[in-house]
């Protein structure tokens, strides 16, 4: 699937927030966001003009695109999926998003970001239920469980990324057994716990204009 292969850190200072798509160097001083904080291109610094509720409603949806890493026709796929589900459109929306098999992975602590989760799914790194699974958009249930793979273990960017898990900690939705690899999927996402400033009744006006 086609991706952004743009300069990642220009989507966090177009968003005006960090989004953390870079792992351990969004912890750092490196991080270009907290370098420079304004937007990217010539008039990133000029004075901002009254918004619009379009345009509000537009950063949001690629403000949220933009953390999951994904083109627009597969973001609005999720959202019809959204729409049909009973309940908030806009939770629905950030459940389906969270329940992503890389999304998990990232979330649990095998990969410093989302972009590098589905990387590591893609080159089979993990079991789902003790079975192969390779496919980052897969939705994981509760009581789902994700090891990784035995020879997989040694692998640096799983270690490290474990390593560091004490900086971001594991959503309670989630246990993390750091010493068998594995992470169980106990509850379903909680909206409560995307600490992340994220306004999805926007993402729902926009698309249901
Ligand atoms: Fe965003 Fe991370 Fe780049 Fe900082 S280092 S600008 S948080 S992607």
């Amino acid at each position: 699937m086609a991706r952004y292969t743009g300069a990642v850190c220009r989507q966090c200072r177009r968003e005006k927030l960090k989004l953390f798509l870079k792992g351990d160097r969004c912890y750092s001083d490196k991080c270009s966001f907290e370098r420079r904080s304004y937007a990217p291109g010539q008039h990133g610094q000029a004075r901002m003009r009254k918004v619009s509720d379009y345009a509000l409603q537009l950063r949001e949806k690629q403000k949220v695109r933009r953390i999951y890493g994904m083109l627009e026709g597969q973001f609005h796929r999720y959202f019809v999926e959204a729409e049909r589900m009973r309940g908030v459109t806009g939770e629905n929306l950030l459940r389906l998003l969270e329940s992503r098999f890389d999304n998990v992975v990232y979330r649990l602590g095998f990969a410093g970001s989302r972009n590098q989760a589905r990387h590591l799914v893609r080159h089979n790194h993990f079991l789902l239920n003790g079975r192969k699974a390779n496919i980052p958009s897969l939705q994981v249930k509760v009581g789902d469980v994700i090891t990784v793979r035995e020879k997989s273990r040694e692998v640096e960017v799983i270690k490290e990324s474990l390593a560091a898990m004490a900086r971001r900690g594991v959503p309670s939705w989630l246990e993390l057994n750091q010493e068998s690899f594995a992470g169980t999927i106990k509850t379903a996402p909680d909206r409560q716990e995307l600490t992340m400033p994220i306004q999805e009744q926007l993402i729902v006006e926009l698309y249901s204009k």
